[in-house]
């Protein structure tokens, strides 16, 4: 069935966090928007589902630094906005060997974007956290300002209900298998698995772990996008001491340099367990998941034996979660028009590799702004476009270490 009426100003296929701000920044600019999701709204098989992810300013690329600080404030518009509270702020702490090239770029980063920032050695550490993280001698810590958690299934939520608010019309179930260019009146037709078909003058494209099966359906370009099955993991804080880990006070959400990278934030979802992970996973095909067994924690049990001082209960995680990501190689997002016949009439967001969330009400902006207006205003997209693949498949080039585990590891599998 085709879509009867005038059609849409721009379909947003893929409702994670990154679809549902695009839906509402287009919503928002009076744009008659249509999102479509494949599977339920707020369901758990692709990034976007959970209880917790950080924000921090604190990047070893500079280009993020003035991204997480757009989003930072459109984060607090957005949640003003509906009265939903979906971001609960705290400090950033970065930790590594003092000769880490990553953590020595993400200091540098600061400095260029005057992000406010201490850098510390381990005594004064232990002294700032009353010794519940310890350095090693030769480490260093990084304290700023900007960093916290957000809750993601609920921030979706958010972004779906004030997308709806403004006049997007919200589908789900809505599986879509190709999108076409009108030869004659021009735009697109979106269609789906059910045989329905929707126009509209502009696509966008955000289909997370999914992104390259689609495209590749729709104009035949691989994208080097990897699925990745990843594991959260909670662990219990030692009785007593709930209270010092605890989002509210001054405990923060941190990131721990070197291999393996580690990232954690205070204790808020379920009182008395922290989130620790690494920031790894496997291979997958997004529609053959393994669902598990997950990773080998060795190294992170290690890791929080060695940080926490034993107030951590390195044993065993208390609770585990799956989540995806979708790597590129050179770990940087694709933010792009799909181009060939398209042209600028199919815009794509993909390839978040692992820390895109944060970024979601920025990223929104952009690809509302590239498929109304052909440009995204204040960013340089060179460092997003497809066609550093063509010029170097590994993307662009870095003179410090990759973060997530897989890119050096393991090998990528076909979708
Ligand atoms: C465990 C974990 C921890 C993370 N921690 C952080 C963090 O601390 N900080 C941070 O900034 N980021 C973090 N990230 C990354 C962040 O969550 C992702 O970058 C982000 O959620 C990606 O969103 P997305 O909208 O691109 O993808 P998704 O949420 O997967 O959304 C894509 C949607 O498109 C739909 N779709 C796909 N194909 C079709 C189709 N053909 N038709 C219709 N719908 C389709 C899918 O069903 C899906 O709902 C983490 C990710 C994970 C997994």
């Amino acid at each position: 069935m085709e879509f009867c009426g005038d059609g849409f100003d721009v379909v947003v296929v893929g409702a994670g966090i990154m679809g549902s701000c695009t839906a509402y920044e287009l919503a928002k600019r009076g744009h008659k928007t249509l999102l479509l999701e494949q599977f339920d709204f707020l369901h758990h098989r692709g990034s976007s589902h959970g209880e917790s992810r950080t924000i921090r300013a604190t990047y070893p690329e500079d280009y993020y630094c003035a991204m997480a600080m757009e989003s930072s404030k459109l984060w607090e518009e957005a949640q003003l906005e509906i009265n939903f509270k979906v971001y609960f702020k705290a400090q950033q702490f970065d930790m590594g060997p003092l000769d880490d090239k990553s953590l020595l770029s993400a200091v540098s980063s600061c400095q260029k974007n005057s992000v406010p920032h201490q850098v510390l050695d381990s005594q004064q550490v232990a002294k700032k956290f009353s010794g519940r993280i310890k350095l090693p001698e030769n480490w260093i810590g990084i304290c700023t300002e900007l960093g916290g958690v957000i809750k993601p299934t609920k921030a979706v939520s958010m972004f779906q209900a004030l997308a709806s608010r403004k006049g997007a019309i919200l589908r789900d179930n809505i599986q879509v298998n190709n999108i076409v260019k009108d030869g004659v009146k021009g735009g697109v037709w979106v269609s789906a698995a059910s045989g329905e078909k929707f126009w509209a003058k502009k696509c966008v494209i955000t289909a997370g772990a999914w992104v390259r099966k689609l495209v590749k359906t729709v104009s035949g370009l691989e994208l080097p996008i990897q699925a990745l099955e990843t594991t959260v993991c909670y662990w219990r804080i030692r009785e007593g001491h709930e209270a010092d880990f605890a989002i509210g006070g001054d405990f923060p959400t941190f990131a721990s340099y070197g291999q393996p990278y580690i990232y954690g934030t205070p204790s808020l979802e379920f009182p008395g367990l922290i989130k620790i992970a690494v920031h790894d996973g496997y291979p997958c095909d997004p529609d053959k998941r393994p669902w598990g067994p997950g990773m080998s924690l060795s190294s992170l049990k290690k890791w929080i034996e060695g940080r926490f001082s034993g107030l951590v209960d390195c044993g065993e995680p208390v609770a585990t979660q799956l989540c995806m990501y979708s790597m590129t190689p050179d770990e940087d997002y694709v933010i792009d028009f799909l181009g060939g016949e398209f042209g600028k009439d199919v815009v794509i967001g993909g390839g978040f590799s692992g820390h895109g969330f944060k970024m979601a009400p920025v990223v929104g902006r952009m690809l509302a702004d590239m498929a109304l207006c052909g440009e995204a205003k204040g960013v340089d997209l060179n460092y997003f476009r497809i066609q550093r693949f063509q010029q170097n498949p590994k993307g662009n080039v870095k003179n410090f270490e990759h973060q997530v585990g897989f890119s050096a590891n393991n090998k990528s599998i076909v979708q």
